[in-house]
């Protein structure tokens, strides 16, 4: 066997490292997906019908503060004027999101300046003045006040996360922006954008190099192909960032996750939303959002078909064994046996894990991609340099 790194997982956390190994070392990459394409969860494909650019696992956008993550990603790809923006449908009529003046006007029919505003949420979220809120509907209820809680959060995070939300942990919003002006800019970061050419023409740039060997459709615990377990731990280093406890066979037991189920609908009509994503706060919708992918790229508009769109919606459920993991769920039991696992990851001979799955953590783009380049400087790259098989060092 001639490879210098065999990696699990063409996901941004795999095709980092696979970009990096190259680049600074020249080693032979060998990189391979259970699924029939890169990308992991962030890979998109072309709608012929709509030419929406379809985000498979569910809508990404990309932002970051990170200086060094944006400059590498936009050495493979240019990203659109793109700014993220949400609304919500609640009992017939569409507020914007996150709550912020304009929706805290138009739900109490009033004009509040940003000082009125902010002492009338004040006074509402009073009601629990002094306590340490210990679960999700008490932190909401103390963050912006029952009203607004009741109308934007409760049942919505209920359908997220099939749970009442006075058993979840206070966390879960712990960050819940309340902006008392008309800013409804959904993200906070320095940069924001959508890959020009889409997702998947930037992560085929990523790996665009003859000495990187792609495997598709190749699963690591199948022995009756080459690239697996047992054929090469111990024998070459192996990036793994697969589900962690999969990898130990569930000896411990299974983590838990939150997966999404999407329902696709088609309607005779340019724009069915004016807009890419519309949440449904209400109990009565079955699904949390919807997602109207052609809206994400108002810059392709001539390429994409005028009459018609298509729109996702999610619903959102626990993961059993063989559905997508997408979100941890992260209970305290969760955490232990997260822990245990790492214990056990650590005395596998030269089997690095990362990325979400294998490190069982909800990141985003930008910071798997930080953590991979991080994770390939310190301990990757001093590997690869002592390496046998490696003839082409820097
Ligand atoms: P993954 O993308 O999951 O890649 C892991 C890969 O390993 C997969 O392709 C999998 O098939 C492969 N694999 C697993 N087991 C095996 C095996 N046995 N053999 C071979 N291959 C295997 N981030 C943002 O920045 N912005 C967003 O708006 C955003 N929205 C999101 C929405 C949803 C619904 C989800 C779930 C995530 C979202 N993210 C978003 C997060 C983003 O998807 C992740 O940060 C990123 O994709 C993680 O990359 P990764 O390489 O760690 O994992
Ligand atoms: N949330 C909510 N109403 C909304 C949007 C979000 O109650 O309209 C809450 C909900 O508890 C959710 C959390 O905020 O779990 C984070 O939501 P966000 O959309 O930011 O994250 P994502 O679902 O993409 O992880």
């Amino acid at each position: 066997m001639n490879a210098d790194l065999v990696i699990v997982g063409a996901g941004l956390y795999g095709l980092t490292i696979a970009q990096q190994a190259v680049e600074h070392t020249g080693a032979t990459v060998e990189l391979l997906d259970i699924r029939d394409h890169i990308g992991g969860n962030a890979y998109s494909y072309f709608d012929e019908e709509t030419g929406a650019e379809i985000h498979r696992y569910g809508a990404h956008l990309f932002h970051t503060s990170n200086r060094r993550v944006w400059d590498y990603v936009n050495r493979f790809t240019d990203f659109t004027k793109y700014v993220h923006r949400v609304y919500a449908t609640h009992q017939g009529e569409v507020f914007p999101l996150p709550i912020n003046l304009g929706t805290i006007n138009q739900f109490f029919h009033a004009h509040y300046t940003p000082a009125e505003a902010e002492a009338l949420v004040a006074k509402q979220a009073g009601e629990l003045a002094g306590t340490d809120p210990e679960n999700l509907n008490d932190q909401g209820i103390s963050l912006i006040g029952r009203p607004l809680y009741e109308a934007f959060i409760k049942n919505y995070t209920a359908k997220q996360w099939q749970t009442d939300p006075s058993e979840l942990p206070a966390s879960i919003i712990k960050r819940l922006p309340v902006r008392f002006n008309y800013d409804n800019r959904y993200f906070k970061d320095t940069w924001e954008g959508l890959p020009t050419d889409g997702y998947t023409a930037w992560f085929e740039r990523m790996i665009a190099d003859e000495r990187i060997h792609v495997h598709l459709s190749t699963d690591f615990f199948d022995a009756s192909q080459p690239w697996n377990k047992k054929a090469l731990v111990g024998k070459v280093p192996v990036i793994y960032t697969g589900p962690v406890d999969r990898y130990f066979d569930y000896s411990l037991g299974e983590l838990q996750w939150r997966t999404v189920d999407f329902k696709e609908r088609r309607y005779d009509e340019g724009d069915h939303f004016g807009c890419p994503v519309m949440n449904f706060p209400d109990a009565d919708v079955p699904y949390t959002r919807a997602i109207e992918f052609k809206n994400f790229n108002p810059e392709r508009r001539g390429r994409q078909n005028a009459e018609k769109t298509v729109v996702w919606e999610e619903y959102s459920r626990f993961a059993q064994r063989g559905d997508e993991p997408y979100y941890p769920i992260n209970t305290a039991e969760d955490r232990k046996l997260y822990n245990d696992y790492k214990k056990l990851a650590e005395s596998e001979p030269e089997v690095f894990f990362g990325g979400r799955l294998g490190t069982y953590a909800y990141y985003d783009m930008h910071q798997v991609i930080n953590s991979a380049l991080t994770s390939f400087e310190k301990r990757i790259l001093p590997i690869l340099r002592k390496n046998p098989y490696t003839n082409d060092l820097v």
